[in-house]
């Protein structure tokens, strides 16, 4: 007899979902967290002080949104493992130091009237770049939840229609060229132009220009899901509903070795040297990079792509306050589920991006912020608040000092520099926690050397090649019964519940109809 018939490595909420999905089918499931926490990325702690619950990591559960797992409720977390969400109307909004402010509303028109107030031209184009991104979104969606096209395919597939030629070229261009044809006032461009910021790049980047569509189809469509509760809330919920169908989670337990049998995955060694048996499969959240070293039986050419897989120069940084009360933006009295604090000139943003890129710290902070409590009180004791800010910065400091001596040093830069456009701050700060990039990677391998999407987000890392073409069906070659999740693989970084196409491919394996894989 097995331990279990599915082992999942790491309680991330990606494993969770496949496990899920495993469990629901009938499967005996085991989860190994190595953390005393479960979660990975998606996880709400108390990390300043009792009653003030920090996202540690994601914040805003964005593509989930469009996953079938959740608009058919499939494995019953909304009916009935208790996951709830608020979606505010403002998903985001960019703020600037002389007070001007724009918000993306989800409602097309709203975001065309703020934008009028810049450009009557740039309101019209808004509305014919929201038109656009509607229309493509049900093609963008269709392609995320399940395994990846072959690359091939997906090319010669857009290639036969000039609607099809239209995304490959938007595919290609940077969010600077797109922003350049679309716009002409300069807050406008950037205020799209930080979106790919977000995704760790410059606007300057090749390949960055379907990100704005993607982007503004989620947010119109969707809206910014905020977890009631906090992040942490989603991971609860397919905790709940694993356990429900007779699984475990276990924290603690760190895997260090995947045991092979011939060519098939039998089972996992602890660190403390249990071994575990697994009768039918195994998800591993196994990071490219650590994958050899985890598999003796991954082939050499496997092994060779994976280590070699390319992670982002632009290492992520957060600081997390407990606060006295809200906070007061000089801009009066706004309301938005993420703040983007904008530099004077659009010049300056994509420099700051250049610096990062040449393994410096931006010329400024190029600072997001998130204040959860304005929609979801239950985050703080009544009357305080709390905030999320985070930059983005070198791995590898310049000057040679260890993030460990420093992290609070680079804390103090990005809560000055939200006193330039917030009243109350630094006064309102009870008392803060941050995380350098060395500090994610210790919470999680996925975000290897700060990296929030695990690999960078280029084209040859991406689709049906992410992380790497071996890899990227979710399956290991010559390794049978292994298969992975994570935010290097299809379709990347972010509360995707992407685990749902790791579990297509198992239950195609298993014999298991999938789509008869539901909580009634
Ligand atoms: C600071 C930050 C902010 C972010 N903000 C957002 C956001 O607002 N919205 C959004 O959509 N996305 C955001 N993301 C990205 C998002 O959090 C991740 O893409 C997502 O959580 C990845 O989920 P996962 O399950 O694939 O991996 P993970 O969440 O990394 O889970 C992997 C789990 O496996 C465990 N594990 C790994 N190896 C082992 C082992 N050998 N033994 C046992 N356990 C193991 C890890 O400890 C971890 O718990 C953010 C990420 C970061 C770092």
């Amino acid at each position: 007899m097995a331990d279990a018939d599915i082992i999942a490595i790491g309680s991330g909420h990606n494993g969770l979902v496949a496990a899920a999905y495993l469990a629901v089918a009938g499967k005996t499931v085991l989860v190994l967290e190595r953390n005393e926490w479960f979660g990975g990325g998606v996880v709400t702690r108390e990390l300043t002080r009792p009653g003030f619950r920090h996202d540690q990591h994601s914040m805003s559960h964005i593509f989930i949104q469009g996953n079938p797992m959740l608009l058919n409720d499939e494995l019953g977390l909304h009916s009935k493992y208790g996951l709830q969400y608020v979606r505010p109307d403002v998903p985001m909004m960019s703020i600037w130091e002389d007070g001007t402010t724009l918000p993306l509303h989800r409602d097309p028109n709203k975001s065309a009237e703020a934008i009028r107030k810049f450009s009557a031209k740039d309101a019209e184009a808004f509305l014919e770049l929201s038109r656009q991104a509607a229309e493509w979104l049900p093609m963008i969606q269709a392609s995320l939840y399940t395994p990846p096209m072959p690359v091939g395919a997906s090319a010669a597939m857009m290639d036969q229609s000039a609607e099809g030629r239209e995304i490959m070229r938007t595919m290609a261009v940077s969010t600077f060229d797109l922003m350049e044809e679309l716009f002409e006032h300069e807050k406008v461009k950037m205020h799209f132009g930080r979106v790919a910021g977000e995704n760790l790049v410059s606007p300057d980047e090749k390949a960055t220009g379907i990100g704005a569509y993607v982007f503004l189809g989620f947010l119109e469509k969707f809206g910014f899901g905020v977890p009631v509760g906090g992040s942490g809330s989603l991971t609860a919920a397919l905790i709940r509903c694993i356990e429900d169908h007779g699984g475990k989670v276990v924290a603690g337990a760190q895997v260090r070795e995947i045991v092979t049998d011939g060519s098939r995955a039998t089972g996992v060694v602890l660190d403390d040297g249990t071994r575990l048996s697994a009768g039918e499969g195994i998800i591993g959240a196994i990071h490219p990079h650590i994958l050899p070293d985890m598999v003796a039986a991954l082939p050499a050419h496997v092994a060779k792509n994976a280590k070699r897989t390319h992670i982002t120069p632009a290492a992520c940084f957060t600081v997390h306050a407990a606060l006295d009360g809200p906070l007061k933006f000089k801009a009066g009295d706004v309301s938005a589920v993420m703040y983007e604090l904008m530099p004077a000139s659009y010049g300056t943003m994509r420099r700051a991006c250049d610096d990062r890129r040449y393994g410096g710290f931006g010329r400024r902070p190029l600072v997001g912020v998130g204040q959860l409590p304005q929609h979801d009180p239950s985050r703080a004791p009544e009357g305080k608040a709390i905030f999320h800010a985070w930059d983005y910065v070198p791995y590898e400091r310049p000057d040679g000092a260890s993030w460990d001596d420093t992290k609070r040093d680079y804390a103090e830069v990005i809560v000055r520099r939200m006193g330039d456009f917030i009243e109350n701050v630094p006064d309102v700060i009870l008392d803060y926690h941050c995380d350098s990039p060395v500090d994610m990677e210790r919470t999680s391998p996925s975000f290897l050397r700060g990296d929030l999407h695990g690999i960078a987000t280029t084209p040859y890392q991406s689709g049906a090649h992410r992380p790497t073409p071996e890899l990227g069906q979710y399956r290991v070659p010559e390794v049978e019964g292994l298969y992975l999740v994570g935010p290097f693989q299809h379709p990347g970084g972010g509360v995707f519940g992407a685990g749902r196409a790791t579990a297509q491919v198992m239950a195609e394996d298993l014999g298991i109809d999938f789509d008869g894989i539901r909580v009634s």
